[in-house]
C-alpha cells in the first residue's frame, strides 16, 4: 500500500505550480516573441523559479500593493497567512513607461535567455526607506539587502507569473528538487518527520552538531543549502556543494540525510528571513526547521537570538513547521566535545569559536581551520576550490 507519510500541508494548503510544460510551454515560447519584454536580475529569476516550483506557495506571482503593505506592517499576507518578506519585481521608471497594467510581459535574463512571463495586474511606487526599516531593521546601505533595495528600480510591477524555462543549476543540477519531488522522496524514504537546514556557508562542526542533535529525534535531515545570489565574499555555491558531499560521505548516516539545493537569493534579513526560510521548507515537506544563532544575519544588525524570538509573534499553528532553536554551539577543549552555552560549564578560552569572516580569511590564505572547527576533508575542498577560482 502506498502510505502517505509526510503529512505537513504546504503553506496555504496547496502547492503552487506555475511552470509551463508541453503544449502550453510551446505556445508561450511562440507568443513571447511578440510580447513586450523586460530584463530581470538573477535575484528575480530565482524568485520566479521559487514561485513557480511551489517553494514560495501560496504566492503565484509578484506581490501587489495590498500584500506588500500587509507583509511589511503585519508580517502576514492580506489573506491572513504569515509571510515575512516582500517578493516583488522592481523596475525603473523608464521601464514602467514601456508597459501597462493588463499586459503580458516576457522576462529575460541579462544574457537574453527567456525566463518566463508576468501578467501585470498592478504597478505601484513604494517607499524604500520604509521597506529597509521594516524588513531589514536598518537603513544602512552597508547592509547587503538594504544596498540592493536602494539600487533597484522605483516601481514594483505585480501579478501572476509563469516560468517558461527553468534556470540551469549546473554544475549541481542533480541536486535540484522541486517541493513536490522532496515530498515524494520523504514519503518513499518512510520519513514522517524531517528537519530542514538552511545555510549559505560550508557546514562547519557547529552546523553538524545542530543537524545531528536534531537527527536524534526526527527521521531525516534535508540539507538545503542556499545557492542563489549571495554577497560577494561568501563562499561560492559550487565549492560549497562539493564540500557538503564530502562531509556527508565521511560523517553522516547516508540513509538519513538528503542534499538538495535551495535556489533563492539570500536577503540577509535575519529574523524575518528565518520565518520565511521556515515557511519555504514547510513547502518542501519538512516538519522541523533549525534556527540557531543569528540566523540569516550579517554584521551586527541583529541580536544573537532575534531570529528565534520573532517566532513568538505567530501562533505555532499558522506557521505549521516546528522551529528547533539552538544556542550558540562550539567545540569545547575541556568537554572534549561539541557543546553549547546551554551545556558547557567552561570558560570562553576553552572554546573554539571563529567568526565567519575569520574562517573565510583563513581559507583565502590557504590556512586550514582547526579540526575542532571544520572537518579536515571539508577544509581541503574549500581551500582547493578557492585556489582554483583564484580566490585563494
Ligand atoms: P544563514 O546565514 O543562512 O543562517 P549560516 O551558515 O550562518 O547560514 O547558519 C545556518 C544555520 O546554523 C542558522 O540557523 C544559524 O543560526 C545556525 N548556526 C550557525 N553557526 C552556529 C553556531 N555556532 N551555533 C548555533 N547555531 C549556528
Amino acid at each position: 500500500m502506498d502510505v502517505q507519510r509526510t503529512i505537513i500541508e504546504p503553506h496555504g494548503g496547496k502547492l503552487i505550480n506555475r511552470e509551463l510544460a508541453g503544449i502550453d510551454r510551446e505556445e508561450y515560447l511562440e507568443k513571447c516573441k511578440s510580447l513586450s519584454s523586460l530584463t530581470i536580475s538573477k535575484w528575480i529569476i530565482s524568485d520566479m523559479e521559487m514561485i513557480s516550483n511551489g517553494g514560495f506557495s501560496p504566492l503565484i506571482g509578484f506581490m501587489g500593493e495590498k500584500d506588500y503593505q500587509s507583509v511589511l506592517k503585519y508580517m502576514h499576507l492580506a489573506n491572513g497567512l504569515p509571510w515575512t518578506l516582500p517578493v516583488t519585481l522592481p523596475v525603473t521608471k523608464e521601464e514602467a513607461m514601456s508597459i501597462n497594467v493588463g499586459d503580458e510581459v516576457a522576462l529575460y535574463s541579462d544574457e537574453g535567455e527567456l525566463c518566463g512571463v508576468i501578467q501585470i495586474e498592478e504597478m505601484f511606487e513604494y517607499d524604500k526607506l520604509e521597506e529597509a526599516k521594516l524588513v531589514y531593521k536598518t537603513m544602512d546601505d552597508n547592509h547587503p539587502g538594504v544596498k540592493k533595495l536602494f539600487e533597484q528600480g522605483d516601481i514594483y510591477i505585480a501579478g501572476p507569473i509563469f516560468l517558461v524555462n527553468r534556470p540551469s543549476h549546473k554544475p549541481f543540477e542533480e541536486f535540484y528538487m522541486s517541493p513536490n519531488e522532496t515530498r515524494k522522496m520523504f514519503n518513499d524514504l518512510g520519513w514522517s518527520t524531517v528537519v530542514g537546514f538552511q545555510t549559505r556557508n560550508p557546514v562547519h562542526r557547529a552546523h553538524e552538531y545542530l543537524q545531528k542533535t536534531a537527527l536524534e529525534t526526527v527521521d531525516g535531515l534535508l540539507l538545503n543549502p542556499l545557492v542563489g545570489e549571495t554577497k560577494k565574499d561568501d563562499i561560492p555555491a559550487d565549492i560549497r556543494m562539493e564540500s557538503y558531499q564530502i562531509l556527508l560521505k565521511y560523517y553522516y548516516p547516508l540513509d538519513r540525510v538528503r542534499l538538495a539545493i535551495y535556489a533563492a537569493a539570500m536577503r540577509y534579513a535575519g529574523p524575518r528571513e528565518a520565518v520565511f526560510h521556515a515557511l519555504v521548507r514547510k513547502n518542501y515537506g519538512c516538519t522541523h526547521f533549525i534556527v540557531g544563532r543569528d540566523h540569516a544575519g550579517v554584521g551586527k544588525y541583529y541580536g544573537t537570538y532575534d531570529a528565534q524570538e520573532i517566532f513568538s509573534h505567530f501562533y505555532p499553528k499558522e506557521i505549521g513547521i516546528k522551529p528547533l532553536f539552538f544556542e550558540h554551539s562550539f567545540y569545547c577543549g575541556k568537554c572534549l566535545n561539541m557543546a553549547s552555552l546551554k551545556t558547557c560549564p567552561h570558560s570562553a578560552d576553552d572554546r573554539f569559536i571563529l567568526s565567519g569572516t575569520k574562517v573565510r580569511e583563513m581559507l583565502h590564505e590557504g590556512i586550514t581551520p582547526p579540526p575542532e572547527f571544520t572537518r579536515p576533508e571539508v577544509a581541503e575542498v574549500l581551500i582547493k576550490g578557492m585556489k582554483q577560482k583564484g580566490e585563494g
